[in-house]
């Protein structure tokens, strides 16, 4: 078997310490792998390289298009953006899947027979990192949902499903509040999933899912969430199924993936033989089943599953009483070593292979763009910043200056609807929104827009931004006001 070129980097703090002992497992157990190593981290970030990566090692992640990645430390500071945001934007790695696992009675949880996997995207949502403070007192980022990518991690939860035979996909939002984003997702889990009906499907709301995930995990599979939701769910699950110190995570994308442990660079442990390898070699697996090596990542998982029966414990899962002898990070490994080839005997060996063939691989099918619909421009939301008063006045002023095409319907203080009903008690900041739509109820222009900003400039407000309001196939593109 040719091996497989793969990008590494032994990144920074422990780093260094798991990744060595990592690369000397999947070695030993015959991963057939061609390392590149690349430099990322503090070290580039301090250089003055902004997303702590450089052009060339950029250069090898394209030709590898696998990256085994150790933590890194990201500098204190302003100035400095995520290396793990821009290697997923620039590759396109829209699907985090992060699987969770207890291990009792050899790892302490209070979740005996946890075994989720959290399925997040990757790229969207409140990531987009768009950001403006757009008053004195007023700050904003736009969450951006889009159709081809739900359709895209929505798949990817049921095909990952059927792959590793996988009862429930679990899909959750807060749809009951954001119904134009989280309620895309939410609908988009419902098409999608009514094509997998050997699976069972079921939607929470995400603040009284996650309640229900923290407390019984076991009545959980697969979750498919948003990208915000996801990275509080996947971390949280991680602990309680024992320590963030086990699991390792996969973003996957069309053409490339990343592997790495969900947890950081610990700084304090760097340098002593201490810290644990698993979160990272359980990356190393994932990374093997994807590059087509599923025997060796099964040999993997199951010595490693061997070892911790054995209690041959790092220090952060040592129990006294259970653990049989507290190792260092090297001897952990060279433990896990000494097992490959063995199955556990209390846990349930671990088979990536099907049937002796190769494990399933999840293909995405390309996006195929919707026929678009008709869509008509019915008004415009103008935000204005004006210092706290009353909205009727600021009504006034704009109904003064409006030209007689448009009419304002509407003006909200923090998405709370304040005028033409004005309830005394609402909080009020510098931040409006006034919403003028045409009066005749038939399709504006931008030059109507347009004109209406210059009415608002006439009349000395200061216009910050518009959103356009927009009917598509008759279907209002917009949400209304709370209490509009
Ligand atoms: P951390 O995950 O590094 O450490 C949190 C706690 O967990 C510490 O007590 C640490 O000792 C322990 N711990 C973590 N991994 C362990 C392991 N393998 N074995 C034993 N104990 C382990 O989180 P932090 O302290 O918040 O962050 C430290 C640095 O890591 C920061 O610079 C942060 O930006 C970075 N970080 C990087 C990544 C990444 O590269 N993917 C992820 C998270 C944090």
């Amino acid at each position: 078997m040719t091996k497989v070129p793969i990008a590494v980097a032994y990144g920074d703090g422990i780093g260094p310490e798991i990744m060595s002992a990592c690369l000397h497992i999947l070695t030993e157990a015959g991963a057939q792998i061609e390392p590149h190593v690349i430099e990322i981290g503090e070290k580039i970030y301090l250089q003055g390289h902004t997303a702590g990566i450089t052009p060339e090692a950029i250069e090898t992640l394209r030709q590898t298009r696998v990256f085994y990645k150790a933590p890194i430390t990201t500098p204190q500071g302003g100035g400095f953006k995520s290396l793990n945001v821009t290697t997923r934007k620039l590759f396109n790695l829209f699907a985090n899947v992060r699987p969770c696992v207890s291990y009792h009675p050899f790892i302490e949880t209070k979740h005996p027979g946890l075994d989720v996997v959290i399925v997040r995207e990757n790229e969207e949502d409140l990531y987009a990192g768009i950001e403006h403070r757009q008053t004195p007192e007023v700050y904003q980022v736009l969450k951006l949902i889009t159709r081809p990518g739900t359709e895209r991690i929505i798949r990817y939860a049921f095909e990952y499903a059927r792959a590793y035979n996988r009862k429930k996909v679990t899909c959750m939002t807060k749809d009951n509040i954001m119904k134009l984003t989280d309620g895309l997702f939410h609908k988009i889990f419902d098409e999608i999933g009514a094509e997998y009906p050997e699976i069972e499907k079921e939607h929470w709301i995400i603040d009284i899912g996650t309640a229900k995930l923290a407390d019984t995990p076991q009545q959980f599979d697969v979750v498919v969430t948003l990208n915000l939701y996801g990275d509080i769910l996947s971390d949280m699950v991680a602990q309680i199924a024992g320590s963030v110190g086990l699991a390792g995570s996969a973003n996957i994308g069309p053409n490339m993936a990343m592997f790495e442990a969900i947890h950081g660079s610990a700084p304090r442990r760097a340098g002593q033989n201490l810290a644990n390898p698993s979160g990272l070699l359980h990356a190393g697996i994932l990374m093997l089943v994807h590059i087509g090596q599923p025997e060796v990542a099964e040999r993997v998982h199951n010595a490693w599953l061997r070892t911790i029966e054995e209690g041959y414990h790092t220090y952060d899962i040592y129990r006294e009483g259970i653990s049989r002898e507290k190792v260092g990070t090297k001897e952990f490994a060279q433990a896990v070593a000494r097992n490959l080839g063995k199955q556990p005997e209390h846990f349930k060996p671990v088979r990536y292979t099907q049937e002796g063939g190769p494990a399933k691989v999840i293909a995405i099918p390309s996006y195929e763009r919707i026929n678009r619909p008709q869509k008509e421009l019915i008004g415009v939301d103008v935000f204005v910043e004006w210092l706290p008063g009353k909205p009727q006045e600021l009504a006034e002023r704009i109904q003064a200056a409006l030209p007689p095409s448009m009419k304002l319907t509407m003006i909200s203080n923090r998405g709370t609807a304040v005028w033409p009903n004005t309830v005394e008690e609402t909080f009020l900041t510098d931040h409006w929104r006034t919403r003028l739509m045409s009066k005749s109820g038939t399709p504006i222009t931008h030059e109507d827009v347009i004109t209406a900003l210059q009415a608002y400039r006439q009349a000395g407000l200061d216009f910050i931004k518009t959103e356009h309001l927009c009917r598509f196939d008759g279907e209002d593109g917009f949400s209304k006001g709370q209490g509009e």
